[in-house]
């Protein structure tokens, strides 16, 4: 294994490939290590909001990923006990940004468009079946240890990106606590092929219930009736290996026993879910981006959705530090706005999305919560207020501030 690459990347994660593209297409020499063979493509997030398509557009790849994708506007909440719907929409941004709609589609669908535009840059390469499990540093640099099926070697470069997912060996090797809690339930996700479009149903509903409490959001538009992603939640002390024999169940409630019986189940995948941050995004010369500096339940689609706007500061800073147009003193700056804007905004966000969807049995507190949304669905304005919240997730250029 040769060592002459300026920026090593752990992890082939969607983060880690968008943070190896921004480097790469800055002249950055950039290796990206995974352990996995290939790309992952359980399910996991399929909504990109429209605050992330701006930083996908300036990368090159929203062309790509939205041919493959699609793109929709429309929300709604129904609560299953008293079988109110409310809906509303991204038309509300329109004439106010330039992207008012959302993207979706698979997160393996995602890298797999960031990984082919990647690999046309020469100073990037990916080395699969390829696992870090230790990490060093010095004033000049950072060692990484690998572990391949054939040897083990050492890979030196000028800084380390951590995109190693929740369970980061990287944030591990740096001593970094992973501050926060596990949340008692587990999220149930299946990608699924229902028999018809269930006229009246959203692009993305939000399902109130306690016990049936769901988040059902469209993945692909191709083929007859599409896949969909329909993800609930059970006790996580049920075994999680049998979580596909209770699916069912589920299913029939929401859905009625006629669609539950045609509908086709394509995946399941049982899911812990935390609201968990890294103590820091820096340790000298390693950085960390994406769920590897910060995990949390994914209601309302912020997980990723972080981890690209970590992808976009970080490539502008590191970019800058590399080029010799800035001091490392603004990986701080990056380190400590992505911090805040996780502990502060989206993790809190994130677990009041959590508790009105899945803990709404007091119904003075439910109608409280469900307010906003009533106004939204009459009120443009309002709406357009609201539904720009993602837009403060992210952290503006730095250039632009300084
Ligand atoms: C059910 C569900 C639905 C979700 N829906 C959404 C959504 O709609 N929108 C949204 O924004 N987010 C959503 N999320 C969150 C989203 O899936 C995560 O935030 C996202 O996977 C984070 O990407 P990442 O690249 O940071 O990490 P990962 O995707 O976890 O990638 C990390 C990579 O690092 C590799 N790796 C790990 N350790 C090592 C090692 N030691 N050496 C080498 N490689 C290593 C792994 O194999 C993996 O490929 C959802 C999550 C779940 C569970």
């Amino acid at each position: 294994m040769s060592e002459d690459q300026q920026v090593i990347v752990v992890g082939a994660g969607p983060t880690g490939l968008l943070c190896a593209l921004g480097l790469a297409q800055q002249g950055i020499s950039v290796t990206v290590i995974e352990k996995q063979p290939g790309l992952q493509d359980s399910p996991r997030a399929i909504v990109y909001h429209w605050a992330t398509l701006d930083g996908l557009a300036r990368l090159d790849v929203l062309d790509d990923a939205t041919s493959v994708g699609f793109l929709k506007q429309d929300y709604a909440y129904r609560v299953r006990r008293t079988g109110e719907v409310i809906g509303y929409g991204l038309q509300a941004l329109e004439g106010k940004v330039e992207r008012p709609y959302n993207l979706h589609l698979g997160q393996g669908a995602l890298a797999q468009v960031v990984l082919t535009r990647l690999l046309t840059y020469a100073n990037v390469r990916v080395l699969w079946s390829t696992e870090v499990n230790a990490v060093a540093q010095h004033e000049a640099g950072v060692e990484v240890r690998v572990r391949t099926a054939d040897e083990e070697a050492v890979l030196r470069a000028e800084w380390l990106v951590g995109a190693d997912g929740a369970r980061s060996r990287v944030r591990t090797e740096l001593g970094l606590a992973f501050e926060g809690m596990t949340w008692p339930e587990r999220f149930v996700a299946t990608n699924v092929r229902f028999p018809d479009e269930r006229e009246g149903w959203a692009q993305s509903t939000f399902y109130v219930d306690d016990t049936y409490g769901a988040i059902i959001a469209k993945i692909d538009d191709s083929g007859d009736h599409g896949l969909w992603r329909y993800t609930y939640m059970e006790d996580s002390a049920l075994p999680a290996e049998t979580a596909a024999e209770r699916y069912p169940h589920f299913l029939r409630a929401v859905f009625g026993e006629d669609v539950a019986e045609r509908t086709e189940l394509v995946a399941l995948s049982p899911y812990s879910m935390h609201q968990r941050s890294a103590t820091a995004y820096r340790a000298g010369r390693v950085l960390l981006a994406g769920d590897a500096a910060h995990a949390t339940n994914p209601t309302g689609g912020l997980g990723l959705t972080m981890g690209l706007f970590d992808a976009y500061l970080l490539n502008e800073s590191l970019g800058l530090v590399l080029r010799g147009r800035a001091d490392d003193a603004i990986l701080d700056v990056y380190a400590d706005a992505r911090r805040q804007a996780f502990v502060e905004k989206a993790s809190p966000r994130a677990a009041a999305n959590k508790q009105l969807l899945f803990h709404s049995s007091d119904q003075e507190l439910l109608d409280q919560q469900l307010e906003p949304f009533r106004r939204m669905s009459h009120d443009p304005e309002f709406a357009a207020e609201r539904l720009y919240f993602t837009k403060t997730l992210e952290t503006p250029s730095l250039l632009a501030a300084g």
